[in-house]
């Protein structure tokens, strides 16, 4: 397979622009030096517009996943309850996680069904110290109440963390007014920059909130604090990513959030249109509160096709897009509007899956 002629509508990685390739490639540099600094802080600043926060922000050399595990390993201690709301594979993670540090309270719905709030509520009501929710669930397609959540949390002061790995850069997300203590993304969706980095803002609250006796080593997030203050990452950064992604948030800044958010849920709303004149259903089951996923669709196979089919008819000319998840393998497939995405792009995804089921 020619790899220049590949088409990722995957939701992530996503196509990187030729110009962030190009910035990768450039000669190494110092990572304690002025010049990494630079880049460093320029890269906050970007990502602190694109979370809307001003917490503290924080780049690990590591995936999403990583970051994930930041979060609940400096909060969570073995005695403290987490509840963790499930609706994906995603949010199974986060329980997954949790589980390895302190007290899982489940809230599981079936993969692709809205969020019930009530059940978060009475449950956060018996007392927690966290609660996590993946707020783009990528596996099920479906965007979840992330203010509503945090809502809730606020209210029986338990920390909020937020998986935003395909939200942040490609929806409309604010952490410091949803009160999001701490909020994930990964380089290598909305933002369009290349898998490996993922950066999370941290309230002043989480920091407080770890009290515990053993954090984490590597992803201990006082040392990133603390290495922040000089500009600097506390272990050596993956360098030449670190060029890729300030590249990436460049471009983003030149789009501007709000046209980048218009132009992934146009993406979106066309992919749910085409669907629907195809006569093919889409996966999530929605309530009141909860959203078709702006940056990744996810639609059920006809009846009696198998969707790892319609993924491999798709890769024979050429555009790779994503089956169903674990439980959800063979069931489903997903269509990513995330990134860079153009509509060129989509539109002939759109023409060649109308091929493929013909
Ligand atoms: N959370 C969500 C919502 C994701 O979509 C993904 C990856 O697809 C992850 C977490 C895990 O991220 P990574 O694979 O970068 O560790």
């Amino acid at each position: 397979m020619d790899l220049e002629d590949t088409l990722l509508m995957m939701p992530g990685p996503v196509p990187v622009a030729p110009r962030v390739l190009r910035a990768m490639s450039r000669p190494m540099i110092n990572h304690r030096g002025k010049e990494f600094s630079a880049m460093f802080d320029d890269c906050t600043t970007m990502l602190k517009e694109i979370f809307q926060t001003e917490n503290d922000l924080f780049t690990i050399s590591g995936s999403g996943t990583a970051s994930m595990e930041a979060a609940l390993g400096c909060t969570i201690d073995k005695d403290d309850k987490v509840v963790t709301i499930e609706n994906g594979k995603f949010g199974e993670r986060f329980k997954d996680i949790a589980a390895r540090y302190g007290q899982v309270v489940p809230v599981e719905c079936e993969w692709g069904t809205s969020v019930d709030l009530d059940v978060v509520e009475e449950k956060l009501s018996e007392g927690a110290k966290a609660v996590t929710m993946v707020h783009n669930e990528t596996s099920a397609g479906i965007r979840n109440p992330a203010p509503e959540v945090g809502k809730i949390a606020k209210k029986y002061d338990a920390l909020f963390i937020m998986d935003g790995v395909t939200s942040i850069g490609g929806d409309d997300v604010k952490v410091d007014d949803w009160g999001v203590d701490i909020a994930v993304v990964g380089s290598q969706k909305c933002i369009a920059a290349p898998p490996g980095l993922s950066m999370l803002s941290v309230s002043e609250r989480a920091f407080e909130a770890m009290n515990k006796e053993n954090l984490p080593y590597y992803l201990d997030l006082k040392a990133y604090q603390k290495s922040a203050a000089k500009s600097q990452t506390p272990y050596t950064p993956a360098v030449p990513l670190f060029f890729g992604l300030q590249e990436a948030l460049k471009i983003v800044m030149e789009e501007g959030m709000d046209a980048r958010i218009k132009r992934q849920a146009t993406g979106a709303a066309a992919v749910r249109a085409a669907m629907d004149a195809m006569g093919i259903e889409m996966f999530p089951q929605l309530n009141a509160t909860s959203a078709y996923s702006s940056t990744v669709s996810a639609m059920k196979a006809p009846e009696g096709v198998d969707s790892n089919d319609i993924k491999k008819g798709m890769m024979d000319k050429g555009i790779i897009i994503a089956g169903g998840q674990n439980r959800l393998s063979g069931k489903i497939f997903r269509i990513g509007s995330m990134g860079n995405v153009a509509p060129k792009d989509l539109m002939m995804t759109i023409q060649h899956l109308e091929l493929v089921f013909k």
